[in-house]
């Protein structure tokens, strides 16, 4: 015998009453499983009283109350005639109990009157009474473990009074853990047998039987603990098996997110997006479709191995199909089945795609787009695949606005480009038309000095300062044309600069005059040489000199010194004028800004001055910057450039100063379609007494040429019909040996303008309005 089965005989309460001499037991216990009870022992119990003219009664819960009266019909007892008859008795447990208790508790008084007369009822002839009962039960299966007993104890105490075999009903079930065993024992310490589990006839009254059924009792413990475990380790395995889909999917919408991040454009997104995503899912197909004007969806992406879904682009936002669908509604459609998709899409176009889900993509509450995914075969979408899918769509949804920004910001910055490349070129053009017309009036004005006419000498210097100052707006106009579009080239050779800044002085000197300013010029006595455009040089300190002349007050002081600092030459202009804010310090190298741009303190710029300084100087590798105390405290501009290392020879500087001697009168013949232009030039070069011929068209110069030889021609290259080159070709071919040198005026004096003119022979290319120093000297200089 096992220490368990020698503990629990030991343990065992021996039972209170004496055996019954005919039967071993008055009061016992029959054990059943909550799967199977045990009808037919009960059954039997109360049969084979009744069979020995006994009488019965059965409180059974409605569960088991018809199992046990057929099991007795099974065993040839007439039921209804014994229920008739008042010799079987039948009672609902529940009711029963609930008529019992008082205050949760079996009541003594209520018992006797209830059970306890039942019982006395039908034992009244003297016949012995049996009696089945699962009150008890239902008591310790509600946790009442101690009603339980008092009820036990009332049964008991019944059981002394009539002579009653009772047999107790219990679910082994109910005896749960350590506390179930013991509270077990309690129960059997109530009864003189117990019979184990089982429906067959066991016949167990004895210590066996009580042995079996707590080792039924135990090893229902341990089913329940297996079952407990499986049930744990199921969990666990789930919940594992939970955990490593997700890590899973995280890893596969990692992977999109790093393929999606490398997407710049829409193009990209939608090229990226496709395939990716399809991947991630396990998607036979995949649709990536973003909104458009009109109504309309636009397919970005488009990745599918369905051999029967056509290629297309657009799709109406109205069409009666999922993906247009989850759009227009921005929630998620989840199609498990092809009938599904019939059902609800019959108009869709046939399909082999058996399931599908679309994910509305939306980021702040916009709507982006929607991701559509189809598969081959049925699947039911779980909560985590929708949360998948709807997560790519969010990443997909971040990839598109990134998109977006990027192509909108592309698309106004090529307009802002192109605006500003119009505006560039409108300019251009606008200086070129201005400059035409200022040409003949320049001359004009020279042919009237030259004349020695007096009497209208004011006006004649009126318009001259007038049109210098258009012309002056109009090269400054022209000049950052040139240089924004990169065609202002520098003709630089080694020059000193004291040379550089008479010239400057020479152009801003008027002004200055004019408004009484002292000028200080602080030079050192060594001479300073750097390589430099002498002429573009010139032009920027001018500007400078010339905007300190402007910003001052008349009277004030203008300065300008220079001197070698390390390998750079440092100008200095410096004025006592009305000074600059700081904020505008910034900004005022800047085209077209001006400080103050009020009509009463306009004078007479376009805020193009130190946008030409600041270039002139950058293009001689130099820097400007600007200093000021503020308004009214005057201002000043610092230029540094680099300077030789050593000064150049004298050879080689001299050539740069030299001049030509004055040479004899010549016979010029000038072609210009422009009467005017033409005209006056010819007068100005007949007041100097050469001798002048005008042709308005390239046929009359060619006429012209065939007459008489010239030394020179002046040819306007932009003639119509014939072009300047045509003409000089054709008057060199007709004069041969004595064929003029040709000199070109035109508005056009780009590097490219020069050298075509050069090929073509041409000595000379002078811009309109022309320098007429140079012409002079040009007419002047020897024949070749
Ligand atoms: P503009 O003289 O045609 O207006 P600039 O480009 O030469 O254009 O100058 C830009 C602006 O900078 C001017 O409008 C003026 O307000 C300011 N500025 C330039 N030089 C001076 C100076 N010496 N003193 C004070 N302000 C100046």
């Amino acid at each position: 015998m096992t220490d368990f089965a020698t503990r629990l005989l030991t343990d065992l309460v021996t039972p209170e009453r004496p055996a019954d001499p005919r039967d071993s037991w008055t009061h016992a216990v029959q054990l059943s499983a909550c799967a199977e009870f045990p009808s037919g022992r009960v059954a039997g119990f109360l049969s084979d009283g009744l069979q020995a003219n006994e009488t019965a009664i059965a409180i059974a819960t409605t569960r088991h109350l018809p199992g046990i009266l057929a099991a007795c019909r099974d065993r040839g007892v007439d039921v209804s005639a014994a229920q008739e008859r008042g010799t079987l008795v039948t009672l609902d447990a529940d009711e029963a109990l609930a008529g019992l208790l008082h205050a949760g508790r079996p009541d003594q008084s209520l018992f006797n009157s209830t059970i306890g007369r039942a019982v006395e009822r039908l034992s009244a002839d003297g016949r012995r009474v049996r009696a089945y009962g699962e009150m008890v039960d239902v008591l310790w299966s509600r946790g009442d473990t101690q009603a339980a007993l008092d009820l036990e104890a009332l049964w008991n105490e019944l059981l002394d009074r009539v002579p009653l075999r009772l047999l107790c009903g219990y679910t082994i079930d109910a005896f749960e853990g350590d506390a179930g065993v013991e509270g077990f024992r309690r129960v059997c310490a109530q009864h003189q047998s117990v019979t184990p589990v089982g429906d067959g006839d066991s016949g167990a009254t004895d210590v066996p039987g009580l042995l079996v059924a707590e080792l039924q009792l135990r090893n229902t413990h341990v089913q329940a603990e297996t079952a407990r475990r499986h049930r744990a380790e199921d969990a666990e395995r789930v919940a594992r098996e939970q955990a490593r889909e997700s890590h899973e999917r995280l890893e596969r919408l990692h992977a999109v997110t790093s393929v999606l991040s490398g997407a710049v454009t829409l193009d990209d997104v939608g090229r990226l997006a496709g395939s990716e995503v399809m991947r991630a899912v396990g998607a036979s197909s995949v649709v990536l479709a973003v909104p458009e004007a009109e109504q309309r969806l636009r397919l970005l992406a488009q990745d599918h191995s369905s051999p029967d879904t056509a290629d297309y682009a657009h799709v109406s936002i109205d069409a009666q199909i999922p993906l247009a669908e989850a759009y227009r509604t921005g929630l998620p459609i989840w199609i498990d089945s092809s009938i599904e998709l019939r059902t609800r899409y019959p108009d869709a176009l046939p399909t082999i795609t058996r399931s599908l889900g679309c994910a509305p993509i939306h980021i702040a509450g916009r709507r982006l787009g929607v991701l559509a995914l189809g598969f081959f075969d049925e699947r039911s979408f779980s909560a985590l695949d929708q949360a998948f899918v709807q997560d790519l769509a969010r990443q997909v949804g971040f990839a598109l606005e990134r998109g977006r920004l990027y192509e909108e910001a592309r698309r106004s910055e090529a307009r802002l480009r192109e605006a500003n490349q119009r505006k560039d070129e409108f300019l251009a053009l606008l200086g070129h038309e201005l400059r035409n017309p200022l040409a003949p009036i320049m001359t004009a004005l020279q042919v009237m000095k030259l004349r020695g006419d007096t009497s209208s000498e004011r006006e004649r210097a009126m318009i001259e300062r007038q049109v210098k100052h258009v012309s002056r707006l109009v090269d400054d106009l022209m000049d950052v044309s040139r240089i924004t579009q990169g065609k202002l080239e520098l003709k630089k050779a080694p020059v000193e600069f004291n040379a550089v800044l008479a010239q400057a002085i020479e152009w801003a000197g008027p002004l200055i005059e004019q408004r009484f300013h002292h000028l200080v010029v602080d030079m050192p006595r060594e001479p300073l040489w750097i390589n430099a455009d002498a002429v573009r040089l010139a032009q920027a300190v001018g500007n400078l000199l010339t905007n300190a002349a402007k910003y001052t007050d008349r009277g004030g002081q203008i300065t300008v010194c220079a001197r070698r600092e390390a390998d750079s030459l440092l100008i200095v202009v410096r004025d006592t004028g009305v000074g600059i804010a700081p904020a505008m310090m910034s900004r005022i190298f800047e085209r077209f800004v001006q400080v103050d741009r009020t009509m009463e303190n306009a004078h007479g710029g376009l805020g193009l001055g130190l946008a030409l300084v600041k270039s002139l100087i950058e293009l001689h590798g130099g820097t400007v910057a600007v200093a000021s105390e503020g308004r009214g405290h005057g201002s000043e501009f610092r230029i540094c450039l680099p300077t030789l290392a050593a000064s150049p020879s004298p050879v080689e500087a001299g050539r740069h100063h030299g001049r030509l001697d004055p040479s004899a009168l010549r016979r010029v013949l000038i072609v210009d379609d422009n009467p005017d232009a033409a005209d006056a030039l010819a007068d100005m070069l007949a007041a100097l007494g050469h001798e002048t011929e005008v042709a308005y068209d390239g046929v009359e110069a060619l006429a012209r040429a065939r007459g008489r030889d010239f030394d020179v021609a002046i040819l306007d290259l932009n003639l119509p019909v014939m072009d300047g080159y045509e003409v000089a070709r054709r008057i060199r071919e007709q004069s041969g040996s004595s064929s003029p040198r040709f000199i070109a005026v035109t508005g056009f004096g780009t590097q490219e303008d020069h050298a075509r003119s050069r090929e073509a022979g041409f000595v000379d290319h002078l811009v309109k309005p022309i320098d007429c120093e140079r012409l002079l000297s040009l007419l002047e200089s020897p024949r070749a």
